[in-house]
């Protein structure tokens, strides 16, 4: 996929929108849903999506769509720091399968990472499902709780 692919509506991240994929759901508001990810790089590896974009990458989504993304992203990363306390955190995002993209629809990904452990950056094992029941629980509990 290079960065001027048309988007395929039959994308995942476009059906779990549509409520036709399941996802251990974080947050959601009219134009951002934010989940877990189903092949974790580190312990809290949650991803933000605009709704309503119909964008592959960074170079075709609407500005207005971007700067909602942004929000959820700096909301929950304060509530993953506050819950899980990493070391750091990285905020990724990637345009174009040379890049690293998998997915074509764009997305934030946010990646606590924990002093000690590696640098991953596409996991190649699936979460466990109790596992991420428990941090989804966790997570929600914490972004009720904090202010937005
Ligand atoms: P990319 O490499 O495109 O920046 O990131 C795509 C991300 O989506 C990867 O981290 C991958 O683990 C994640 N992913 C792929 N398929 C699914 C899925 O069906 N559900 C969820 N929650 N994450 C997925």
């Amino acid at each position: 996929m290079s960065l001027t692919t048309t988007y395929d509506a039959q994308n995942i991240f476009a059906q779990i929108i549509r409520g036709e994929a399941p996802c251990y759901k974080l947050y959601e508001d009219d134009d951002v849903l934010a989940f877990l990810d189903l092949f974790p790089q580190s312990f809290g590896h949650t991803l933000v999506i605009p709704k309503r974009s119909a964008a592959c990458n960074i170079l075709d989504v609407d500005s207005e769509a971007l700067c909602q993304v942004m929000r959820v992203v700096q909301q929950l990363t304060r509530a993953i720091v506050a819950e899980l306390a990493p070391d750091g955190v990285q905020i990724a995002q990637f345009n174009g399968a040379p890049a690293g993209q998998t997915v074509f629809h764009i997305h934030m990904h946010i990646v606590p990472r924990y002093a000690g452990q590696g640098m991953a950056v596409h996991a190649a094992q699936k979460a466990e499902p109790a596992e991420l029941e428990r941090l989804q629980a966790r997570l929600r509990a914490r972004i009720e709780a904090e202010p937005s």
